[in-house]
């Protein structure tokens, strides 16, 4: 109920941001909501525990920029290590890396080779999951690592963009759908 709350008065719509046509969810009002933040949180961190509520995931993995914020603490909640996912160039060490196309263009998403272990059990967080893309790559590093990706948890799911067709047999928990 608090996250539904959450989600419906502290995500603001605004239309043509980045670019025209485009409606921006902008989270930021409900991370600076404590309650609010904290009961989102909890709610992604679910994802990460089976139905006893042991933890079954060893790395929790963020994609740059917003899945950050909200994977950082999902990670301690769990008691599991943070790993990043960043844009081409802004790691320093060795990487895999995964181009993929976006609307407009190309894009690069890199992690550290060492970032995840092989066997390491998997959860990726982020705020909005939109065509999938972005997921979908980051898949693909964890595994390029050796790692296991058990599932997805993201705020917010966009069902008019096929994200959870793009992600396949992935298992998808969203807070909230648009
Ligand atoms: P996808 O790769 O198309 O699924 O896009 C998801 C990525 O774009 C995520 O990392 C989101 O942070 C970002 N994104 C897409 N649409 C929105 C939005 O409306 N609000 C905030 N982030 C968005």
């Amino acid at each position: 109920e608090q996250v539904r709350r959450a989600l419906t008065d502290l995500v603001h719509d605004v239309p043509d941001y980045p670019e025209p046509g485009v409606v921006f969810k902008d989270i930021t009002p409900l991370l600076a909501d404590h309650d609010s933040f904290t009961a989102v949180v909890d709610a992604l961190a679910a994802s990460g525990r089976d139905a006893d509520g042991a933890v079954v995931v060893d790395k929790v993995v963020g994609m740059e920029a917003r899945g950050f914020i909200l994977a950082a603490p999902v990670a301690l909640a769990l008691g599991a290590g943070f790993v990043p996912v960043r844009k081409a160039g802004k790691l320093p060490r060795e990487t895999h890396a995964v181009s993929y196309s976006l609307e407009y263009g190309q894009a690069t998403l890199e992690i550290h080779r060492d970032g995840v272990a092989p066997g390491e059990r998997v959860l990726l967080v982020d705020d909005v999951l939109a065509t999938g893309g972005t997921v979908a790559a980051t898949r693909e590093l964890v595994e390029s690592c050796g790692g296991d990706v058990l599932g997805v948890a993201v705020l917010l799911e966009l069902t008019f963009l096929p994200g959870r067709a793009t992600i396949g047999d992935l298992p998808l928990r969203s807070l909230g759908q648009v």
